[in-house]
């Protein structure tokens, strides 16, 4: 029996700046069956009371320590791995803020964080990584998606520069947003739950599917969103919805 689930956010729940058809009254209804519910997302800009807060005014009723994201996984994930160790964290401002009870030692760190530096990243900033990485540091990101799209322009992201330096210093990166298992397995570390009991809910096979599968947890791919019929597609689901409310 289904008692926690993982709802992606966009796609699943809203789409085109409103909330999906049933997706409000879902979530109701299962917080009402007093299911635990955790609400994730691979963005690193905002933090989750953002998240929460733009939500909530669709109408959802969830509370910002229900919002997961890329970056709250990944402060899980350095907490529980590296809990008195001190790292260097390259982040934007938005990204860093999240971070300020994290100690730093850029001279000799045991990890390095790479966010989404766009405008500030540099030779000498991507050579003192590969020269950290060369002696053993390990790398940490949030994803390797190599462009993105603002204002009708591709631009190019930050996984282009992880590849880069994976590449070069044959040393792979450890990468905290979806589909990586990592980010399902820190948000269920959050629910007090046997994996048995969870359930993953997205639109998008490569990264809720993929993840939730490589985490071991069962998965639901719901047809809005990014969702595309593609009976080639290896990475299979367990359940297929038509719609939000065949969770009920
Ligand atoms: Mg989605």
């Amino acid at each position: 029996m289904t008692q926690g689930y993982i709802f992606d956010i966009d796609g699943t729940l809203i789409f085109d700046g409103a909330p999906l058809p049933d997706a409000i009254e879902t979530i109701n209804a299962l917080r009402e069956q007093d299911k635990t519910l955790r609400f994730a997302t691979n963005g690193t800009g905002k933090s989750k009371e953002e998240i929460a807060d733009e939500l909530n005014a669709f109408g959802f009723k969830m509370d910002a320590n229900e919002v997961e994201t890329s970056v709250t996984a990944c402060i899980r994930y350095l907490k529980r791995n590296f809990p008195t160790s001190k790292g260097q964290l390259l982040l934007p401002t938005r990204t860093y803020r999240m971070f300020e009870d994290f100690e730093c030692d850029n001279d000799d760190p045991a990890y390095i964080v790479l966010g989404d530096l766009d405008e500030k990243f540099n030779y000498l900033l991507l050579n003192d990584v590969f020269q950290k990485m060369k002696s053993g540091v390990p790398l940490i990101v949030f994803h390797r998606n190599t462009q993105y799209r603002k204002n009708q322009t591709y631009h190019l992201d930050s996984g282009a520069f992880t590849l880069a330096l994976e590449n070069a210093t044959g040393e792979i990166a450890t990468v905290m947003g979806k589909p990586s298992m990592i980010f399902f397995q820190e948000i269920c570390h959050t629910m007090d739950l046997p994996k048995e009991q969870i359930l993953i809910i997205g639109d998008d096979v490569s990264t809720d599917i993929k993840g939730g599968i490589d985490a071991g947890i069962s998965t639901a791919l719901v047809k809005t969103g990014k969702y595309r019929a593609n009976p080639r597609n290896e990475i299979k689901p367990t359940r297929v919805l038509d719609n939000l409310k065949d969770l009920l």
